[in-house]
């Protein structure tokens, strides 16, 4: 057997600015295929640790490393949140996902996973493609959203809870449940922000969306008559709401001051640029839904997915991402923080009681 598994020993991962409490880091080298790959199981209180796996070329191990560790333990707080018995985790692999990538390698990365005996469950991320997990899923069971194991696409899931959030936050910012008239900024028209704008539409709102892909945005116009702005443009809109659906970082400090929505609501990743950031969200007295408490149906759909398509408890769990938001809002006004850090706080909560149980 050519592939090890290496214990890291160095102080340089022990003093990693991501390191903290992280429960096991396994670095992947096989020989045979040229697999590089760490996989980080950052807590698994909950239950076995899920969390995609990236292929990236990481131009040093340093920042595979870090997006490893990061990535993890986002997960572990996502998780929890979305009250999923499950715990934190992430892997990445270090290569180009167009030029290294083979049936060799992911069902390499397969034996791999399957060696940490369901502690670390896998499933597609950046650089992923369903045929991958499939050949992923030859070696191991310990992982989701394979056509065995899934419901597809997350998106529509992720879409859902994204819908029913933005629901929740303009009851809380507004105190009338109606999006008849409601307008609505959605930056981003992918997997994700289309079917947000569709569900909007269907709700009553008014569109002003926003997408570097001109066809998504002339899609969106014929579809919902919606109005369009630049794409850099889309948090100054004149708006109720203002969905990102594309990138992370778009809420810092340039844009913040420039927002006119009361609400900031979408499914984009790491929406905050720093964590004062997300203070000086609060001190505006703009009502921002924390990103990993409102994307999760995706993660949602891939944990509790069951063969033959029932998705009755994925829709419900993700349906319920509305009440969560409200629970976090009301709490945060109690105790005069911001959304996220009652998000956190609601998370580590869930795990300091199951580590008592
Ligand atoms: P996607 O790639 O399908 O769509 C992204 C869209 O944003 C594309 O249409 C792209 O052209 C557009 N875009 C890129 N840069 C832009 C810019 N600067 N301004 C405006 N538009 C821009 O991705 P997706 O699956 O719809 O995911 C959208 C976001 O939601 C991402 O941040 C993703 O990490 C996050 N997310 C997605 C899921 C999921 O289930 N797909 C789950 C959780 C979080």
């Amino acid at each position: 057997m050519n592939a090890i598994h290496k214990a890291v020993h160095h102080t340089a991962v022990f003093d990693h600015p991501e390191m903290e409490d992280h429960e096991n880091i396994v670095i992947v080298q096989d020989a045979n295929t040229g697999l590089k790959a760490i996989i980080a199981v950052h807590d698994t209180r909950l239950g076995p640790a899920l969390g995609g796996c990236r292929i990236w070329p990481y131009p040093t191990p340093s920042e595979a490393l870090n997006d490893a560790l990061r990535l993890s333990r986002g997960m572990t707080y996502k998780n929890s949140l979305a009250g999923l018995e499950l715990g934190g985790g992430k892997a990445v692999i270090i290569a180009d996902p167009r030029k290294d990538k083979s049936e060799a390698l992911m069902e390499a990365f397969g034996r791999h996973v399957e060696r940490l005996s369901g502690t670390y469950i896998t499933a597609e991320d950046v650089g992923v493609s369903p045929e991958d997990m499939e050949a992923v899923a030859r070696h191991t069971d310990h992982v989701r959203g394979t056509q065995a194991t899934g419901l597809g696409d997350p998106s529509p899931y992720t879409a859902l809870g994204v819908f029913e959030g933005i629901k929740a936050s303009v009851v809380h910012a507004f105190g009338d449940p109606s999006l008849s008239g409601r307008t609505v900024s959605v930056q981003g028209l992918g997997h994700v922000g289309f079917d947000v704008a569709r569900q909007l539409h269907e709700a009553g709102a008014n569109l002003v969306v926003s997408d570097i892909h001109k066809p998504a945005v002339e899609k969106a116009v014929e579809a919902f008559g919606a109005k369009t702005v630049e794409p850099a443009d889309a948090h100054k809109v004149e708006a109720d709401v203002f969905a990102p659906c594309a990138l992370g970082a778009g809420l810092n400090a340039r844009t913040i001051p420039e927002i006119k929505a009361r609400i900031v609501a979408g499914a984009a990743n790491n929406q905050l640029q720093t964590p004062a950031d997300g203070v000086a969200l609060k001190n505006r007295g703009i009502l921002y839904a924390p990103d990993y408490a409102i994307n999760a149906g995706g993660v949602i759909s891939i944990a509790l997915a069951k063969p033959g398509g029932n998705d009755q408890e994925v829709r419900k769990k993700t349906i319920a991402i509305g009440d969560t938001l409200t629970r976090i809002y009301d709490r945060a006004v109690r105790e005069n923080a911001a959304p996220e850090q009652i998000a956190d706080r609601m998370a580590e909560e869930r795990l300091s009681a199951a580590r008592s149980n």
